[in-house]
């Protein structure tokens, strides 16, 4: 199979045959390897060093997810590390309760820090960036309040001593291989997120969320799962920071501290777990080879981030990303593959009809669709055509819940498609594309229709952050129909490129690819044609025409006529929200009404 011999690129990277595994795992494997290595210098200064990159990074690698993956600007997130720092130190010096062990208090300081990372994140489902972002800062001044305040537990300004952990972990060396194991871990269980459904709903949520979406992606419940995560990283973090320490106070978690985890990521690279580390342990070296420059920390970041930002928009994970610099094939062809899609629409829910009945909708005083009725039965596709604005693109959004009609109902089936819960429609059968293609540019064209199967998946999220078995399966599976969704719209070869160096032509049947993921019993299609050449429309027909005959009721918004006319049993015309007439292609040509608003000549 073409795909196999490809490239795995660095955001998204979907590779399962032992060859990709091992190129995606070998810069890992090499990076701990040689920090693994490091107490044969016998240079506790460089242990105390790696060992504070090795801390950083179990909290990057949780918020990474956070930032970089989901695009959430939590900037404050040292707020975590110093509710996981006091929690540990607190509980392991029984300052609060009778003192527990280290190694437990760690745990509660997960515990903790998980809650508290939700508590933190929760703003970010309603507000909207810059307001998050704000939030997070308030949260950091208030947990720094208290442990200033609190002076029965926390020491106040005077500190508490830091936890002490025993057993091998005890001398200096023996923590440092802890901090190390604990960094591996994290990568190990990060990069597990990052490669699941959840991983790539986190891509969607950010560089497509109206796409996310109409495939099921819930975003509320996602986000609070990764804050979750974040937040328990954080907090194991904060444990091991407060050890190292040995003692901390307030002043020990700075903004500076926070802006450097959040500026590891953006110099590492968004949606990338190798550039993040990469650049955590850089920004935590950094202030210690150049030792006068320590009092100017943040404006080395500062500065750094700023060549990145200028250099590289995609951070060391573009430039590390050496595959997405290779020409793709010029002058490729899309080239369907119908067979496919029995197979891939096998095992397609019970055809259902779409009712679309009396539907009103009005923007302010604007009435964009007004008492308009049309339905679509299964197997067949239906045209709807009128100029721009008419309400076309409205229409297919009250169909997938992003509007709510004022009148009338939609249904498919017997079922009614309740108005807004626009997440849950791939669940009821609804696909869609969209007038300008909704896509994740910097994960392969494999990950951005796996997205599409994101209904499918059963595993818990736990069974994901562990790489369990049955989401092993399920993921192996959903990469076979990803392929197959791919052959059938012609795109297999690209399976494995970068989404964003595809030609417009093709991304918009990676976007049928996408659709038919969850099986839809209906699918909607906004101007398919637009932007592809004659000979490309032709094939796009055939597959139109091919889909339907596997069961699904197809409705088509476009503007191209041949194609319309070419491919569609009946056609509603619209013309300022209402219906102007419909029928059969033969009876559409011929209305003269049709003819002076919409065909012109
Ligand atoms: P079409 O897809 O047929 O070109 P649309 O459905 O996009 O047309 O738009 C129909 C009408 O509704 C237009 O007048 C448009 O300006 C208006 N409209 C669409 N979406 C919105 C919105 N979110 N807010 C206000 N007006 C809107
Ligand atoms: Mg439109």
């Amino acid at each position: 199979m073409a795909a196999e011999e490809t490239i795995v690129s660095v955001a998204g990277g979907t590779g399962i045959g032992l060859v990709p595994l091992l190129r995606q795992v070998a810069p890992f494997a090499a990076l701990f390897g040689l920090a693994a290595l490091l107490p044969l210098t016998h240079n506790a200064y460089f242990g105390l060093v790696i060992g504070r990159a090795a801390v950083y990074w179990i909290l990057v690698s949780g918020l990474n997810l956070v930032v970089g993956f989901a695009g959430q600007l939590a900037l404050g997130w040292v707020a975590l590390l110093t509710v996981g720092a006091y929690t540990t130190s607190v509980l392991a010096a029984g300052t609060a309760l009778p003192a527990i062990s280290p190694f437990l208090a760690l745990g509660a300081a997960a515990a903790v820090g998980a809650v508290a990372g939700v508590v933190v994140g929760l703003p970010a489902l309603r507000l909207r960036t810059f307001y998050f972002a704000m939030s997070t800062f308030g949260f950091a001044t208030i947990v720094t309040q208290i442990a200033l305040a609190w002076r029965s537990v926390t020491g106040g300004g005077i500190g508490v001593i830091g936890p002490v952990f025993g057993g091998p972990f005890g001398s200096t060396w023996g923590f440092y291989y802890f901090c190390l194991g604990g960094a591996v871990l994290a990568t190990w269980l990060s990069g597990n997120v990052a490669r699941s459904r959840f991983g790539r709903g986190l891509l969607a949520i950010r560089d497509a969320e109206v796409a996310a979406e109409a495939s099921g992606v819930f975003k509320p419940g996602l986000l609070v799962l990764v804050f979750l995560f974040a937040g328990a990283t954080a907090g194991v973090s904060g444990g091991l920071f407060a050890s190292l320490q040995t003692y901390i106070t307030p002043d020990a978690f700075t903004f500076d501290l926070s802006l450097l985890f959040f500026i590891a990521i953006l110099i590492g690279g968004r949606g990338s777990i190798l550039g993040p580390l990469l650049s955590t342990v850089l920004l935590t070296l950094l202030p210690e080879v150049a030792a006068p420059l320590v009092a100017w920390s943040t404006f080395l970041y500062a500065a750094l981030l700023l060549v990145i930002v200028l250099a590289v928009p995609g951070g060391i994970a573009n430039l590390l990303d050496f595959a997405s610099r290779k020409p793709l094939e010029t002058g490729r062809i899309i080239r369907p593959d119908v067979s496919a899609l029995p197979v891939l629409l096998s095992g397609h829910a019970a055809e259902r009809q779409l009712s679309f009945e009396g539907v009103t909708l009005a923007f302010g005083g604007v009435r964009a669709i007004d008492g308009l009725s049309f339905t679509v039965e299964p197997a067949a596709v239906h045209g709807l055509i009128g100029p721009n604005g008419s309400g076309k693109t409205t229409v297919l959004n009250v169909i997938s819940g992003y509007y709510r009609p004022g009148e009338g109902s939609v249904r498919l089936g017997e079922r009614e498609l309740a108005p807004g819960a626009a997440h849950s429609r791939a669940a009821a059968g609804v696909g869609r594309t969209f007038q300008t293609p909704r896509i994740v540019g910097e994960a392969s064209v494999l990950a951005n229709v796996m997205i599409g199967g994101t209904t499918r998946g059963r595993g818990t999220f736990l069974e994901a952050v562990f790489s369990l078995p049955r989401h092993r399966r399920e993921e192996a599976a959903l990469r076979e129909r990803a392929l197959l969704a791919l052959k059938a719209v012609g795109l297999e070869q690209l399976a494995q490129v970068r989404a964003d160096r595809l030609q417009h032509s093709e991304l918009r049947f990676l976007e049928i690819a996408r659709a038919l993921m969850p099986e839809p019993s209906l699918l909607l299609l906004d101007e398919p044609a637009a932007g592809l050449a004659p000979d490309e429309i032709a094939l796009l027909g055939g597959l139109i025409i091919a889909i339907s005959r596997a069961g699904v009721a197809v409705l088509l918004v476009e503007h191209h006529t041949d194609l319309v006319f070419g491919v569609c049993e009946n056609i509603t015309v619209l013309n300022l929200g209402r219906e102007l007439t419909h029928g059969t292609p033969a009876e559409i040509v011929a209305h003269q009404d049709v003819i002076d608003a919409y065909l012109g000549s």
